[in-house]
């Protein structure tokens, strides 16, 4: 059983420290990951968190929200604890946090990613006794190619057909901000952008993240047709009101679900681009091995067929960890 950090009905809980890390119900102090709404939620009376991501966690929890934003690697003394935050490589402000008491060192690894993003910091490696890892993509199959070549293919999609609109579907949070900096590679045009993806966009561009301009759909006239434009919205936009604005549209839906036979026919796009903020299976495991972890605690996703695979393979003391409201959550793929 865990012990510097257990699961409590209100999420992942310190006792030394007496602060909980992404908790899902109201708490006197939360420590949080990232802005994603899986893991920042509303209630908690002090937060702490990376302070890039304090204008992403204002827009979500409200601008009144009491919270200390703190640099990567700055160390902060909570209870009889030593807390610092490390970059996850995830999304912009993401981080990995580090619990220190006594002798003993954990990491809770929040989401991450091993790939390269313009976007935001690149994932730091932090040693330590017990590692809590997440696994939403831990299954051998899933292995990314470089987020540039997927925005080589978004690239060639939207170019091809200049006949109709490229409607280009993924989460407002990360994954549209990460595509508008890839595809700066590939050409200087401005891509159109749904409400929800202009807001978050404005973000990433006030903290200096270099992207193709975005013009919101909602400031075009009515005669603007999108023809041979690309526009960005999030999964919520498809088949909805929003959409019927535009005629003939071809579509696309940008995530590392997209690796999964099936998944986009079901949701009813025309083309899948497999883009994911996760780690994929080979940088889980060599994340894994990088931390030197003794003991690891693994949640979100594929937790047993993790679990098993450091235990057996790598003899490694691994084991699922139990939490609650896990599933696929909007804003966080
Ligand atoms: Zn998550
Ligand atoms: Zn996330």
């Amino acid at each position: 059983m865990p012990t510097l950090i257990t699961v409590r009905s209100e999420g992942l809980y310190c006792e030394p420290g007496n602060f909980y890390i992404d908790p899902w119900r109201p708490v006197e102090t939360a420590l949080i990951t990232h802005a994603h709404s899986d893991h920042a939620r509303t209630g908690a009376q002090q937060y702490y968190a990376t302070a890039v991501s304090e204008g992403v966690l204002r827009r979500r929890l409200g601008a009144e929200i009491n919270l200390q934003g703190v640099t990567y690697g700055e160390k902060l003394k909570l209870g009889d604890t030593w807390v610092s935050f490390h970059s996850a490589g995830h999304v912009l402000g993401s981080a990995q946090i580090r619990v220190e008491h006594k002798d003993e060192v954990w990491v809770v690894s929040g989401d991450y990613k091993r790939d390269a993003d313009p976007t935001c910091e690149p994932f730091e490696v932090v040693e330590c006794d017990t590692f809590i890892t997440e696994a939403t993509f831990g299954l051998p199959v899933y292995r990314w190619a470089s987020g540039e070549t997927t925005a080589a293919e978004i690239y060639r999609w939207w170019q091809a057909d200049s006949t109709r609109p490229s409607l280009l579907f993924c989460y407002a949070f990360g994954k549209a901000q990460r595509v508008l900096s890839e595809l700066t590679k590939f050409t200087d045009q401005a891509v159109y952008a749904h409400g929800a993806v202009q807001a978050l966009t404005d973000i990433y561009r006030e903290v200096g993240v270099e992207m193709l301009p975005t013009i919101p759909t909602a400031d075009m006239p009515r005669s603007h047709k999108f023809t041979g434009d690309l526009v960005i919205a999030p999964p919520s936009g498809h088949r909805s009101a929003w959409m019927k604005r535009f005629k003939r549209p071809q579509t696309a839906f940008a995530s590392g679900w997209m690796a999964v036979r099936g998944a986009r026919r079901r949701r009813g796009y025309e083309r899948g681009f497999v883009l994911s903020d996760h780690a994929d299976w080979p940088s889980l495991i060599q994340t894994v091995q990088e931390t030197q972890a003794k003991t690891v605690y693994v949640t979100h996703g594929q937790t047993d067929v993790l679990s098993r695979y450091l235990r057996e393979t790598m003899e490694i003391e691994a084991m699922p960890l139990k939490t609650l409201f896990e599933g696929e959550l909007e804003g966080d793929i």
